[in-house]
């Protein structure tokens, strides 16, 4: 089984040698701009020698900064926020002014994307988690008609 792993944003890498254990971290610039995973050979201090797959993970770990709006659908209020981060079947969200949100209510957010149109989407979630001032919601439909679907699939890759 060969191992995976990411460079992360400086372009840097942690390797772990499967026999002594030892985390290497080295710059990896050279690959940065692989856009496939690439299979390469790593030289342990302990004599090893073993392969991993590196590969880079685009957009995913990029903060996203989408303006909108939240809407409860328990009690009306209505709110500022931005989405910062997205998946196809959630995204997480910052309201401006604190809001006590439950785990399971429904709200409706709305929120421009930053592609070329600004396209406006709309959607009813659920919410899943909250930490902080950061609210984990689920969409209720995770088929994406509109904007949103090309959109994440750019964002996630
Ligand atoms: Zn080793």
């Amino acid at each position: 089984m060969t191992a995976k792993v990411l460079i992360n944003e400086q372009n840097m890498s942690t390797f772990i040698c499967p026999k002594c254990n030892k985390a290497k971290t080295a710059n990896v610039s050279k690959f940065k701009d692989i856009e496939k995973a690439v299979r390469i050979k790593c030289n342990c201090s302990c004599g090893h020698s073993y392969s991993v797959i590196l590969e880079r993970r685009k957009h995913n770990r990029k903060q996203l900064n989408l303006v909108g709006a939240y809407t409860s659908l328990k009690d009306n209020n209505r709110g500022s926020m931005t989405v910062v981060s997205l998946s196809r079947i959630g995204l997480g969200f910052e309201p401006s002014i604190e809001h006590k949100f439950d785990t399971g209510e429904k709200i409706l957010l709305e929120f421009r994307l930053d592609d070329k149109q600004e396209s406006l989407i709309k959607r009813e979630v659920v919410v899943r988690s909250i930490k902080g001032n950061l609210v984990g919601v689920e969409f209720s439909r995770h088929d994406h008609h509109d904007q949103l679907g090309p959109y994440i699939a750019w964002q996630v890759g």
